[in-house]
């Protein structure tokens, strides 16, 4: 199958490219997709299990009429390290490069039940610590420890 053939091309939007295949879901859950889709604007394209030249299978996502944020791209990326991001403009595809955030606010639930930003009464902003040779994020306020590959686990909307 032609790559081009699956993958056409759109006006303006995103385009997430080289998920690990089977991935898509979770990295749609992790930039809140459904949010998006509340805009009646936004068409949001998912190939599962296509082949790459690359990684031999991959997922795609694409978000028509919509530029995916900056800190969402460089979430996605801290994830699944084989994510490209392209933005489209005019039919121009101009490749972006996420760079790693230090620290992740609001995004992710810390896992610690007894966790102070899980208090319902005196409530914190989220906060991790993202420790990038470790492969993992800690909690600022507990020092739990959540695996990259567990962060789409504990996204909050
Ligand atoms: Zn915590």
């Amino acid at each position: 199958m032609e790559e081009g053939l699956l993958v056409r091309k759109i006006d303006w939007g995103t385009v997430i490219d080289h998920i690990p295949a089977w991935r898509a879901d979770r990295v749609l859950r992790l930039i809140d997709a459904e949010q998006l889709a509340k805009d009646p604007e936004v068409s949001v394209i998912v190939l599962k299990n296509v082949p790459s030249r690359k990684y031999g299978r991959k997922d795609v996502i694409k978000l028509y009429h919509h530029h995916m944020s900056r800190t969402d791209a460089a979430l996605v990326k801290l994830i699944y390290p084989t994510v490209t991001v392209n933005y489209i403009r005019d039919w121009k595809v101009e490749k972006y490069q996420p760079e790693l955030p230090d620290v992740i606010e609001g995004r992710v639930r810390c896992p610690e039940v007894t966790c102070i930003s899980n208090s319902k009464r005196d409530p914190v902003v989220r906060r991790f610590r993202v420790l990038k040779e470790d492969g993992y994020i800690q909690c600022y306020y507990c020092d739990a420890i959540v695996e990259f590959s567990s962060i789409p686990d504990l996204a909050v909307a």
